[in-house]
């Protein structure tokens, strides 16, 4: 038996590596050692793009029950300091809540549905390659098995067998120096402030579900995902961490909110029978694959990286990894992928990674304990009173200060590398919007009705290219070649001297060989 790639991890990012492939008719193969997904609460919601790079696949409405695009939130925070989002002319920070766990049964079920094969129970031991195949070793409930593919995605987690097994390197830093610990209880009235969500706690003053609060002992943080049921997290700065060997207790975590709160929030295990789902862990790390390829081998998720989860941040990176890989290794599968493609993920997605770090890095100093922390705070809020430095912020926080490579000779349009907002456009059949036109996958070129220049350059492309006419009132182009990831691959004005020559070289450059 051989397949076309094989997805070692079923977790968010190995299940949306499974929906772009199947989604690009590639047959899949998902390899999960754990019989059923993990109970232990991990995250709770996404924040940044991309809340609507999922829109432009028609996901977002399975994740958030709404219909409609999404809206970017009014207010974040930075390492604990206010963001006002709200006087911004381009805010792409959003945030959909969802618990992870419900985030990949749905996930799970999309892939199904599209034909993608998960194997629960199988977890890849080996793996070998050649110049055409890469083979698995995987272990089965019914023994070990050898399953050979074209491609091998390893989102297996921050301890990656995959990242190991290629010999590629995690460099980066473990910092052991706090302990974090979580649980999810009830916290009785009149703490529980009634209707607001609030806490009202005697010496700890009034504190708001999803904020960060920091003392000069650590932080503490809740929230509130079903009514009277809290999720809280409280992290101390400990300069000798205890053992990590004994069960963890609601008393433990009470005591270590008393302890940097310097009040007492009462609590207990969950009157509706609810897991208390305790974790304690020591301190975090934050690491890099030195590099996302090795061959036929592909790194995404947290194989690829690791680090703080300060701003929720892991996921914005991880699926927007897969969305960048999947359509590309589709094309290295179906044999039209022009040299160099596969090569452009690594290029694109590595630096975007190492700007995640650094942010996060920036914003656990930022957390940090001291007078001399504290007195950069103070800065750090005045700095974000000016709207120039709240924008940097949260388009480094959201991911949309990204430009990829044009990869192509000469000036490039504006928009050329950068995201395709989701603008209003009216097509043959009707008005709609870029995100309902990209949710089939496949690479687009929109041009107005008399650019039939246009539409006879990119002819010989169709089989792997939908060229739509369209009309849009405030065109941010006049005519754009979007990749199945949402990015602007080409663009052209009016009146842009040979274009129709530009854009074929963009079609060769980005989807091979005309047809
Ligand atoms: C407490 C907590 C809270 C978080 N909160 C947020 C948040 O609010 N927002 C956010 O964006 N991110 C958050 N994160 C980070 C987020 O959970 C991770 O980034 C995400 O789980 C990474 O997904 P993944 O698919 O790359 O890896 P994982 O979720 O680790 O999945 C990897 C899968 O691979 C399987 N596997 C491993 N080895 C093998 C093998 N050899 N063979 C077969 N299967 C294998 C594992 O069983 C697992 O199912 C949080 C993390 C934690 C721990």
């Amino acid at each position: 038996m051989t397949t076309d790639v094989v997805i070692a991890g079923g977790g968010p990012n190995g299940l949306l590596m499974a929906c772009e492939l199947a989604l690009a008719d590639v047959r899949v193969v998902v390899l999960e050692h754990l019989l059923e997904p993990p109970t232990a609460p991990k995250a709770n919601g996404l924040v940044g793009r991309v809340v609507q790079a999922l829109d432009y696949r028609g996901l977002y409405e399975r994740f958030s029950g709404s219909s409609g695009p999404p809206v970017p939130v009014p207010g974040f925070q930075f390492g604990a300091l206010p963001l006002d989002l709200s006087a911004l002319d381009n805010n792409a920070l959003y945030a959909l809540p969802i618990p992870q766990r419900r985030m990949e049964e749905l996930l799970e079920q999309r892939a199904r549905e599209l034909g993608a094969q998960i194997r629960r129970g199988h977890k890849l031991i080996a793996l070998h390659q050649t110049a055409d195949l890469v083979t698995v070793d995987v272990q089965g409930p019914d023994g070990r098995y050898e399953l050979p593919a074209q491609f091998l995605v390893g989102a297996d987690g921050g301890h990656s067998t995959v990242r190991k097994q290629c010999g590629i390197g995690f460099p980066g830093l473990t910092d052991d120096s706090f302990v974090s610990r979580s649980g999810q209880v009830t916290i009785p009235p009149p703490v529980a402030v009634p209707g607001t969500g609030e806490l009202q706690v005697p010496g700890g003053g009034r504190l708001r579900p999803a904020t960060f609060t920091r003392t000069e002992n650590g932080l503490f943080a809740y929230g509130m995902f079903q009514p009277g049921l809290y999720r809280v997290a409280v992290s101390e700065w400990a300069p000798s961490p205890p053992e990590d060997t004994t069960a963890m207790s609601v008393e433990e975590l009470r005591a270590a909110v008393r302890r940097v709160l310097g009040a007492d929030v009462p609590m207990s295990e969950p009157a509706g029978g609810e897991p208390t789902a305790l974790r304690r862990s020591i301190g975090a790390n934050s690491r890099q694959a030195d590099r996302y390829r090795h061959g036929r081998v592909f790194l995404a998720g947290d194989a690829a990286h690791v680090h703080s989860g300060v701003g929720g941040p892991g996921l914005n990176l991880g699926l927007q990894d897969v969305l960048n890989l999947g359509w590309k290794l589709a094309a290295g599968v179906k044999g039209w992928a022009p040299e160099g493609l596969l090569d452009t993920y690594q290029n694109e997605r590595h630096p975007v990674g190492q700007r995640v770090i650094m942010h996060t890095r920036a914003q656990t100093a930022l957390l940090s304990p001291g007078a001399n922390v504290t007195a950069l705070r103070e800065l750090f809020e005045e700095l974000l009173l000016q709207r120039s430095t709240v924008q940097h912020i949260a388009d480094l926080m959201a991911g949309s200060d990204i430009r990829y490579d044009t990869r192509t000779a000469g000036p490039a349009h504006a928009m050329a590398g950068r995201w395709m907002p989701d603008i209003a456009v009216s097509t043959g059949a009707g008005p709609t919007r870029i995100a309902e036109l990209l949710r089939p996958g496949r690479p687009i070129l929109l041009t107005p009705a008399d650019r039939t220049d246009l539409a006879v350059a990119a002819k010989d492309w169709t089989d792997r290219v939908d060229v739509i006419t369209t009309a849009t009132a405030e065109p941010p182009a006049d005519a754009v070649l979007i990749r199945p990831d949402g990015y602007v691959a080409w663009a052209a004005d009016t009146g842009t001297p040979g274009a129709a020559d530009g854009l074929r070289c963009a079609l060769q450059t980005w989807f091979g060989e005309a047809g």
